[in-house]
């Protein structure tokens, strides 16, 4: 029997294998095609969530020159954004999963039996393994983990090519984190959700660009962010002239919280920990990874503790009732982004980039207290546009027994 058993080989169930093994636990892993795995996803993120945990070196790119482009302005954002190389990444995970001889079997979790003392998982193939606590890591639709049922799942969509141009479609060493220039838009494709650009320059005359749906429920489909993604290009008298490769992405934005009386844990999109107001994730994963897992340590070492016991610890660590109130805050946030026409929006973001920089940066990284982050949405609100304002205003009115939760705890 182990003391954990991680199912899924992605960014998430590598996160927590690792930190487990760094707990000197005994960590089996279970996934369809057991690791080292070919990721396909450009995993981004901010530089300064990487440097306080020295991880920078495993970035393949990075941009100083970051801009967003809304509300008619150039917004030079002043901050550090990286791209991750996907093998060093994994690599850094795995070299402490072999520190701590972890062994992956290769299988789907199908079944989920949980006993005195431990919880077994089968598969299809007639697998049966057994530890004293199991960690769903299997992605945004979870093997095992059972969560409330939601009709409005908002879905961040993305069409994107890295390739080569006729000419270079955003400035050179450049990383936009978002244009929302829609003057190649007619005036009723400008009434649909609105879309942006989401690109960087990765040398060598190659281009990343990805036209992208923040959050919409219903998703906005490959086929429009593909079109719309042509257009901006076409615009611009841009024609691509080589694809070396190409992004669909999808995935859900506000799932709600696994049910946290269950005595399996999660972890990252199994567990709704995707940012909701951002999309992003893998700074989550590798600043709590280690937290749970010294919980779950601590946990099995009191053998006679079923499953059950063990899970609830680490659901308290991973969702303790200030990360829940912050996350009703973040939901609020998104639900507002997604009522907002195209100029709304865009107001609001250039508002929300005119922030401090470490306040905006905090908010994004969701490394802020309750208060702090209150504070910060306090701001925002007294620099805004009236537009704005009243929209923000209307939203707040409508969601009043939801914020009023969040401010009394
Ligand atoms: C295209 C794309 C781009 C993204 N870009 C970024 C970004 O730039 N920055 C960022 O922070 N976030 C980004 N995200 C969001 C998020 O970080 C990713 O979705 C991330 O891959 C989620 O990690 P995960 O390990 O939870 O799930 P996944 O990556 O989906 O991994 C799930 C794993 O579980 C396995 N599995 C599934 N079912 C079973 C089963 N029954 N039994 C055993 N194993 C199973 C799968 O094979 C896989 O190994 C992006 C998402 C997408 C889709």
């Amino acid at each position: 029997m182990f003391d954990a058993l991680v199912i899924g080989s992605g960014p998430a169930g590598l996160a927590i294998a690792a930190a487990l093994c760094d707990e000197g636990l005994n960590v089996a892993g279970l996934a369809p095609v057991p690791p080292p795995v070919a990721w396909s996803n450009t995993y981004g993120i901010w530089c300064d969530e990487l440097e306080p945990m020295n991880l920078t070196h495993l970035l393949s790119h990075r941009w100083q020159n970051s801009v967003a482009y809304v509300a008619q302005q150039k917004i030079a954002l002043g901050r550090e954004y990286g791209l991750f190389d996907n093998v060093k990444l994994q690599n850094y995970w795995l070299e402490r999963c072999d520190r701590g001889k972890m062994i992956w079997h290769q299988g789907t979790a199908a079944a989920l039996e949980h006993f005195a003392d431990r919880s077994c998982v089968t598969t299809p193939e007639g697998i049966a393994l057994s530890a004293r606590i199991v960690v769903d890591a299997s992605g945004h639709k979870p093997a095992l983990l059972k969560r409330p049922k939601s009709d409005r799942i908002a879905y961040q969509a993305a069409y994107g090519i890295v390739g080569r141009f006729s000419s270079p479609p955003i400035e050179s060493q450049q990383f936009v984190l978002m244009d929302y220039r829609a003057d190649h838009l007619s005036s009723d494709e400008r009434k649909a959700p609105p879309t942006f650009l989401y690109a960087m320059d990765l040398g060598n005359d190659v281009f990343f660009v990805e036209e992208t749906s923040l959050a919409n429920s219903p998703a906005v489909t490959f086929e429009v962010l593909q079109q719309r993604l042509e257009k901006r290009l076409a615009f611009r008298d841009v024609q691509v002239k080589e694809i070396q490769h190409v992004e669909y992405c999808l995935f859900p934005m506000n799932l709600p919280l696994p049910s946290l009386e269950q005595s399996v844990i999660g972890f990252g999109g199994a567990a709704s920990m995707v940012h909701p107001a951002s999309g992003y994730m893998v700074g989550a994963l590798l600043r709590r990874a280690p937290g749970v897992a010294k919980t779950i340590a601590h946990a099995v070492e009191n053998l006679n503790d079923p499953p059950a016991r063990i899970a609830t610890s680490a659901w308290q660590t991973l969702w303790s009732s200030d990360e829940m109130r912050k996350r009703t805050l973040y939901l609020f946030g998104l639900e507002n982004l997604m009522r907002f026409d195209e100029q709304t929006l865009q107001a609001f973001f250039a508002s929300f980039f005119q922030l401090p920089r470490s306040q905006w940066s905090a908010f994004l990284a969701n490394t802020l207290s309750t208060p702090e982050m209150l504070q910060t949405m306090m701001n925002l609100f007294g620099h805004t546009t009236h537009e704005v304002r009243w929209n923000l205003m209307r939203s707040a009115w409508s969601d009043r027994a939801l914020l009023w939760k969040v401010l009394v705890g």
